[in-house]
């Protein structure tokens, strides 16, 4: 650990000068901000990385990468301070004073989480965001075909770097560009390649995590249990990533995407029951999702359901044509549905991009999709009958702005062992649906949207996997439940509480997930409402 130098330490005092005045009512900013210091070496100016909850930009720091706007209200609880690390070392210090303080911390990269774990704590307070939004270098060097990533870079940033040095390397994680690397894949991180290549999670080499003691620790270091755990096991249970080293892999010269769109008027029924056994099968190279929303009819007198099947082929048009040919013909794609491009920009169309966009809008790091909403997921092993496609569309046109994305499975997705890493939903898996409320600031009745979410994920337990019904950690949905009571005396062992969402994660992984985390957690350190539980926890850091 380095200690402060004679300059640094005058800076210091000038800083703390400068905060004095609040530290009567907060004593915890200036005590804070004190063990900080003494653990790391802080030598740029107080209001750069430590804003705490009084000062001028604190809310557009909390905002900046918060992703669900229903988590930013008045009434929901907020951070007292939120530290923004420039350097290793600066995580290490916050993990060592979070713990000789007894202040609760929670871990934030890309801001993305769904229940927003990573910005506000519902369970206990106060608490500091450590936030990593400032270490996001990237390293490419393709002639190992390797990156090394810090957790702030964003998916369209690492995007963006591997393509600036190669035009035929590339790497399978997720499809929305401002996703924080951290976050998402320690949580698994699918998108357009995983059923060539698997999950982001599938490709990591290596990773450096800050551990509950403070240690830095590389994969040698941290042993094959937790270099497991991390890959797949959902953010905020067993330190802080501060860097993955991920895989590259090949992708050729030139892509193809389109998009179809069908209503029901349009045969959307039939052809989305086709889809869902014919796109698991399709060649591993061709990647077809729907994305499901509401519009008026042509008449415009009522509403209809639009499925538009928005894909990636990692091949030429000439041969994607072939590919559909024989695989979904139902779907009557035709050449002028086809985009040849290259990789970078299918990146872009996949996003959801204009055309005209040029890459350089991935290093903005900008988030594309912010809202009020609330999300769930499950995984589809048989198809569902047309009869429950009709009978979900009804319930589906209840809604104001329903939106569903499924996402085919098999490829590689049912190659890879359920074990071998947290993320167990592989073999067999046909699809995963992803289901999204989504409403405006101003809405009298945000209930009435969060009602018909559940009523629809209701409708859809007959025809989802069961026992368990799983779901993706990286939607999270703390409707599955949440861990309480951290300070009740009693409820310190979750187990029962969280086995409720843990299997429906991670299945029987939970289980190992759970023995790693007491061993390397033991004092549960790294928690939140849905993390992995430390059996062995006796008192509350
Ligand atoms: C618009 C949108 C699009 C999405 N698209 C996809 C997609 O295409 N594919 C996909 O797989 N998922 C997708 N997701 C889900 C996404 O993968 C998860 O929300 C993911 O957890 C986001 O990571 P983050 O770092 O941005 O979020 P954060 O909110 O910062 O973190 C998420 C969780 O990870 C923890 N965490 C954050 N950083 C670290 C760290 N450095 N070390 C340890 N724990 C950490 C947090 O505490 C929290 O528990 C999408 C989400 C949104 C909102």
């Amino acid at each position: 650990m380095e200690s402060s130098s004679s300059p640094q330490k005058i800076l210091l005092l000038l800083m703390l000068q400068s905060i004095s005045l609040i530290a009567d009512s907060f004593p915890i900013h200036e005590t804070f901000f004190r063990c900080l210091s003494t653990n790391s070496k802080l030598a740029v100016p107080l209001s750069s990385y430590y804003t705490p909850n009084n000062s001028s930009s604190f809310t557009s720091v909390l905002n900046s990468t918060a992703q669900n706007l229903r988590y930013l209200g008045p009434s929901v609880p907020k951070p007292i301070i939120i530290f923004t690390p420039l350097s290793e070392p600066h995580v290490q210090a916050a993990v060592i004073c979070s713990r000789r303080l007894r202040v609760h911390i929670r871990v934030r990269s890309g801001g993305h989480d769904y229940e927003a774990v990573s910005y506000v704590s519902q369970i206990e307070t106060p608490f500091v965001i450590i936030d990593l939004a400032r270490l996001r270098r990237i390293d490419v060097d393709i002639p190992r075909k390797a990156a090394w990533v810090q957790a702030g870079a964003t998916v369209g940033e690492v995007y963006y770097r591997i393509a600036e040095k190669s035009k035929v390397h590339g790497f399978p994680m997720g499809l929305c560009t401002s996703l924080g690397i951290g976050g998402h894949v320690t949580g698994g991180a699918y998108g357009s390649m995983m059923r060539k290549f698997g999950l982001g999670a599938d490709n990591v080499l290596d990773a450096r995590i800050v551990d509950s003691k403070g240690r830095i620790l590389n994969r040698v270091a941290m042993g094959k249990d937790l270099f497991w755990a991390i890959r797949g096991g959902g953010g905020g249970s067993f330190g802080i990533i501060l860097a993955w080293r991920i895989k590259l892999v090949n992708v050729p010269g030139t892509v193809t995407v389109f998009t179809v769109t069908k209503t029901l008027e349009q045969g959307g029924t039939k052809i989305l029951h086709r889809w869902q056994e014919a796109a698991p099968k399709l060649d591993d190279n061709l990647f077809i999702r729907v994305i499901i929303q509401a519009a008026e009819n042509g008449n415009g007198t009522s509403r209809t359901v639009t499925t538009s099947y928005n894909a990636l082929f990692l091949g030429n048009k000439r041969r994607l044509l072939k590919v559909m040919g024989t695989g979904f013909p139902e779907l009557g794609l035709t050449s002028a549905d086809c985009i040849e491009t290259n990789w970078i920009n299918s990146v872009l169309y996949i996003a959801g991009y204009p055309n005209t966009t040029q890459p350089e809008v991935l290093l903005q790091g900008k988030p594309v999709f912010r809202n009020y909403f609330k999300a769930k997921s499950d995984f589809v092993r048989c198809p569902i009958p047309e009869s429950g496609l009709t009978g979900l569309w009804k319930l589906y046109l209840q809604e104001e702005n329903p939106f569903m994305i499924w996402n085919p499975y098999g490829g590689m997705m049912g190659r890879i062992p359920e074990t071998a890493t947290p993320f167990p939903h592989r073999r067999g898996v046909l699809f995963k649906i992803q289901y999204v409320a989504a409403w405006q600031d101003g809405d009298k009745d945000p209930s009435k949207h969060i009602n018909w979410i559940r009523s629809i994920y209701d409708y859809m337990g007959r025809y989802v996997s069961n026992s368990p019904r799983e779901a993706y950690v990286n939607y999270r949905d703390l409707d599955l439940g949440m861990n309480k009571n951290w300070k009740g005396g009693t409820g310190y062992n979750n187990l029962k509480e969280a086995s409720a969402w843990g299997t429906k994660y991670f299945k029987g992984n939970f289980y190992r997930l759970l023995k790693v985390k007491s061993r390397v957690d033991p004092e549960n350190v790294f928690r939140h409402e849905q993390s992995i539980p430390s059996l062995l926890v006796k008192r509350q850091i």
